[in-house]
């Protein structure tokens, strides 16, 4: 990813600390990165000076990311280390979305138009690297709005809107929306949505060990995030759930074949289009 100018933590907490004031984002994270949340800054500020602006003093609130109107990206918080973007002390909408779990990117905006044409470009290249590196998947690209009721961003508060610039940045026809109002005092009024199903996992491979012979020796793996969804699936537990795809795993996907009713060669230990489609998996692989 490019990101044009950094301005890492760093600097960030030593300017803070400097002047005493609390941080405005927390090092490390309890949880583990499962979502994207768009904001924009409510004013023409540019990105710099919004750094500067929550590198200066108590906000008491952070993103990771702010892009400015020409495109170039500003960091300010390490994606690493816990935003204050997405918290709220009213009702959460969002089942699960939170700060803990969430990188937050702020566009330079009024919110009184769209977002510039560069920051929709500069926004679904980070997205799709983000997407990638923390397996993330579409339905859980977010607008603030979507996770407290915020009116943020506010031009794409509008679900039509949202829509419209969900599928330019995922490159695909949009996410489903919880909530399509736009309640005047949203955090108070907002009914919670119930929790979204979990995304199905998409299987881009077959999943089946492999082997290479190592000083005369056959060593059997395939390796990878596929293969402890697939371990989770089909009910592994515990330290089964290594992530490698060796007899054991090949052992239980046979298992499973049997028991969801396969018979003779389907029972073949390697997961294809048959055992994905039983296990709920879209499969692309081919
Ligand atoms: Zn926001």
């Amino acid at each position: 990813m490019q990101i044009e100018k950094t301005i890492l933590a760093k600097g960030f907490s030593e300017i803070i600390k400097g002047k005493k004031y609390t941080q405005n984002y927390a090092n490390g994270r309890s949880q583990s990165v499962k979502f994207l949340a768009i904001h924009y800054t409510g004013t023409t500020g540019s990105a710099l000076n919004n750094l500067k602006y929550f590198a200066s003093r108590y906000v008491g609130a952070s993103a990771h990311l702010f892009i400015d109107p020409d495109g170039l990206i500003y960091q300010s918080v390490p994606f690493g280390d816990t935003a204050y973007g997405v918290g709220t002390t009213g009702t959460y909408r969002h089942a699960t979305c939170r700060n803990s779990n969430s990188i937050s990117i702020e566009l330079v905006s009024d919110g009184k138009g769209p977002f510039t044409s560069a920051q929709i470009a500069t926004l679904k290249s980070v997205i799709a690297e983000l997407r990638a590196t923390y397996n993330i998947p579409a339905t859980n690209v977010l607008r603030h709005h979507d996770v407290t009721g915020k009116t943020c961003p506010a031009y794409y508060v509008n679900a039509s809107r949202w829509d419209a610039l969900s599928s330019q940045i995922l490159g695909t026809a949009s996410a489903p929306k919880p909530v399509t109002s736009t309640p005047a005092v949203p955090a108070k009024v907002a009914p919670v949505p119930a929790p979204k199903p979990a995304a199905k996992y998409n299987l881009t491979r077959t999943l089946k060990r492999t082997s290479k012979t190592v000083n005369g020796k056959k060593q059997w793996t395939t390796t990878g995030a596929d293969v402890k969804e697939l371990q989770k699936a089909i009910g592994m537990t515990g330290k089964d759930v290594d992530g490698i795809f060796g007899n054991k795993t090949h052992d239980a996907v046979k298992a499973y074949q049997k028991k969801v009713g396969f018979t003779g060669k389907d029972v073949d230990g390697a997961v294809g289009p048959m055992t994905a489609k039983k296990l709920g998996w879209l499969y692309k692989g081919k």
